[in-house]
């Protein structure tokens, strides 16, 4: 059995103060449990610098503010936490992963005076970044759930309510061999995966849906950014799934997959070509600390 999660060496910052990694625990009458009120952030640090740190503060605070709750701590503050769980954990290369929820303090519907927690955790997940096995690509099913309507959930919260049907649609997935799902939206057009948003390459030309009813990843816009600096086309609009056949290339961007080509999304068929073996390149050049790109 790999190691566990709950137990681990090193430490975690919880509600304000370093604790002994197993004993960061919680009670089994938790809101953030039993209702879903917890929202969360998946960050990583490239050489001992968090990449886009204060940015994941900020959404973390906002994704609370969604859930009509207030973190105790300034993004400042959470900056500065997340930055001494790394040190005195001794992690250079690693995954960070800050978590507010709602306590024990009412049991029902109603959290209204429920205290909010914080804790933060950070694991060694050094980034394997061979581009020609990368250039491969990944295979996708589609999904059968769909991004909700913007007026049915909080969309835009990385909220853990919201990943329950990304876990039932990638372990469908993983069953039938595929390394991840390919989600619609409400209405049918296509919205981006379980954990990571989407691209797509025609003539030349990017192409991403618009991020008005799923997360609008702090990588995506990170690779927008990067593609306009390269002076290649970007076209954010909506994207209905009968027009990947005419996609040449296709690439998911997230946290945790950075850059990663596609090969397949069930019938469609792609080849990972110039443009996403560019932007993997550029991608980690911008991910390595300030400083020390030029060294690398
Ligand atoms: N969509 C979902 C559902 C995600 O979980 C993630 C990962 N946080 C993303 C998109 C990409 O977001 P980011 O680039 O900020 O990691």
């Amino acid at each position: 059995m790999a190691l566990t999660f709950d137990q681990r060496d090193g430490v975690i910052w919880y509600d304000g103060k370093l604790i002994p990694w197993a004993d960061a625990k919680l009670h089994v009458l938790s809101h953030g449990l039993h209702y879903a009120s917890a929202v969360f952030e998946g960050e990583r640090a490239y050489g001992g610098d968090i990449f886009k740190c204060t940015q994941h503060s900020e959404r973390l605070i906002r994704s609370g503010k969604v859930l009509d709750f207030d973190i105790p701590y300034s993004a400042a503050e959470i900056d500065a936490a997340k930055r001494l769980v790394l040190k005195t954990n001794g992690q250079t290369d690693a995954y960070v992963r800050p978590i507010a929820w709602r306590g024990s303090e009412m049991m029902g519907v109603s959290g209204q005076q429920n205290k909010i927690h914080l804790a933060i955790a950070t694991w060694e997940w050094p980034s394997y970044f061979d581009p020609a096995e990368r250039l491969k690509g990944i295979r996708l099913a589609l999904a059968d759930y769909r991004r909700p309507d913007p007026k049915t959930a909080p969309v835009l919260a990385k909220a853990a309510g919201l990943y329950m049907i990304c876990t039932i649609s990638k372990h469908k997935a993983e069953r039938e061999g595929y390394a991840d799902a390919m989600m619609l939206d409400w209405q049918g057009r296509v919205a981006e995966c379980t954990g990571a948003n989407i691209f797509f390459v025609q003539d030349g030309k990017l192409h991403t849906p618009i991020a008005d009813c799923f997360l609008d990843g702090i990588s995506r816009q990170t690779v927008v950014e990067l593609a306009k600096r390269r002076g290649i086309d970007i076209a954010e609009r909506r994207i209905m799934p009968d027009e990947l056949s005419g996609m040449s290339e296709c690439f998911i961007t997230g946290t945790a997959a950075e850059v990663t080509p596609v090969s397949e999304i069930a019938q469609w068929r792609f080849k990972p070509g110039k443009i996403t073996e560019q932007l993997m390149a550029d991608y980690t050049a911008e991910v390595q600390p300030k400083g020390k790109a030029a060294a690398a």
